[in-house]
């Protein structure tokens, strides 16, 4: 059975690559009928923290992508992580090194001069006891290495790159797996080594992550041998990157999900994009749900090469979302938005139907939920300004002339709805001799403060309702 997994550390917010691959496996879990499992890498003390755990968990929930056993934190598996250190050190695979910090520091200037990688050269693999006394009584406080044969090709069919093939001199020498302190006893498992012992315990059957894991999937796969254990498959997703082709990075305007969420993205739609991000159905589509994404997913699909951000495309996936969605959800997640911004929902003539009637007229040219509060801010504010524009538009004594008969029609009017105003546009455009475009453009700057803008009858029509209409026109032409 697919057993697959996320493993954020809590070291910072939810980051898209994150999401992303999460969103894989989730994927490859629901095709398979498989599970989906949460464990938070919270070993690291000095980096970890609780609000980031918080914003892993919440982003994921505003994603959807939901887990079917967890969250497992790291931290409270220690108990096990010393247990299987001792089982290596006891098996002779992994040992005490007391190199200290100004030996590997001179280590890896000698092989800077001779223009080697740093690697650590295994100095003390074979100490003898006496010789761990000694160091142990000059203070020093060791590690634990496990031992990299050398040389040895480690070699896995990875479900994304086919064969990959890597050589254990490439691995940088022995390699730490736990910290000790001061009293000898083991304080910390690091990463390669816990993450073997979890995905072992947790019947991982597929580790699939990003490919900046590589190389430690050459070591994790020695751990497995370690352990006589079968490794699971692995799969080494592409990483995002930025228009310029390097790594995505928070000066490209967006890397972590909460980010994306208050810009006014919608999870449907940022879900949709992430797919797409090193991932396309045979068919071509670009508009899919998460679980018709499920249907067909599958590795044979996803790209080698680093998927690149494009703005423009996952602002076009929001739009086609926003465009398309019923129009009460959409208010609903609109009236936050206005919220946010400070706009008061609770003024007179404002309602339910009010609200969507205004997101009706809205949604066509929404690209993120955000777009709205600029757009609507004239349907809110109590106290209306003009562009220079507008301004400008507004200053003729002529167009003056036209506002103030339209002022007295409208106010004239016993009902007003979409003809009516249309007829009192014909007729006042028509006495004054002039086009009817002649009077919308002043109009609209009028009522709105701007010269673009939604739909103007509609609008026209919304501020109607509230009575604030008629004292908006006077008051641009007073
Ligand atoms: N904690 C690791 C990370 O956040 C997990 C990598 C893995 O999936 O093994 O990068």
């Amino acid at each position: 059975t697919v057993r697959v997994r996320i493993a954020p550390s809590p070291t910072g917010n939810l980051h898209i690559g994150t999401a992303r691959t999460a969103m894989f496996n989730w994927l490859y879990a629901r095709r398979h009928g498989g599970k989906f499992v949460l464990r938070i890498e919270d070993t690291d003390k000095q980096r970890s923290r609780p609000e980031y755990t918080e914003n892993i968990l919440k982003g994921l929930e505003w994603l959807g992508l939901d887990y079917d056993e967890g969250p497992i934190y790291q931290s409270d598996r220690f108990d096990r992580h010393v247990e299987m250190v001792q089982l290596l050190l006891d098996r002779g695979l992994a040992y005490y090194c007391y190199t200290s910090a100004a030996e590997l520091e001179q280590m890896r200037q000698e092989q800077a001069a001779k223009k080697q990688a740093p690697r650590y050269d295994n100095r003390h693999r074979n100490l003898t006891q006496a010789q761990r006394d000694q160091f142990a009584a000059q203070g020093r406080i060791p590690v634990i290495r496990f031992i990299i044969q050398e040389p040895r090709e480690i070699v896995w069919t990875d479900l994304v790159r086919g064969k990959v093939t890597w050589n254990s001199r490439d691995l940088g020498g022995d390699m730490v797996i736990a910290k000790v302190d001061e009293t000898g006893a083991i304080s910390q498992a690091l990463y390669n080594f816990a993450v073997v012992v979890d995905d072992l315990d947790m019947e991982i059957s597929q580790v699939i992550r990003g490919e900046d894991h590589i190389a430690n999937t050459a070591k994790q796969i020695l751990l497995y041998e370690a352990f006589d254990r079968q490794p699971p498959e692995f799969g080494h997703t592409p990483l995002i990157l930025n228009a310029q082709g390097a790594k995505i990075s928070k000066r490209d305007g967006a890397t972590s999900v909460d980010e994306f969420r208050a810009m006014g993205y919608v999870p449907e739609a940022f879900n949709n994009y992430m797919v797409l991000l090193g991932w396309s159905p045979a068919d071509a589509k670009e508009i899919f749900s998460l679980d018709e994404a499920a249907q067909v997913f599958d590795f044979d699909r996803v790209n080698k090469a680093g998927a690149r951000f494009d703005w423009d495309k996952l602002n076009w996936i929001n739009s086609q979302y926003l465009h398309h969605m019923d129009i009460g959800d959409l208010c609903d997640r609109l009236v936050p938005v206005w919220q946010a911004a400070g706009y008061d929902l609770e003024q007179p003539g404002i309602d339910r139907d009010w609200l969507m009637a205004l997101v009706e007229i809205i949604a066509p040219s929404l690209t993120r939920l955000n777009d709205a509060i600029q757009m609507t801010s004239f349907f809110f504010t109590s106290s209306l300004t003009y562009t220079d524009e507008a301004k400008g538009v507004l200053e003729p004594d002529e167009v003056r002339g036209i506002l103030q008969d339209l002022l007295t029609e409208l106010k004239a009017a016993s009902t007003l709805d979409q003809e009516s105003v249309n007829g009192i546009l014909k007729s006042v455009t028509k006495a004054k001799g002039v086009k009817k475009g002649k009077a919308m453009r002043p109009l609209r700057a009028a009522i709105t403060g701007d010269v673009h803008g939604p739909d103007l009858i509609p609008s026209l029509l919304l501020l109607a309702q509230r009575d604030v209409l008629v004292n908006r026109l006077a008051a641009a032409i007073a």
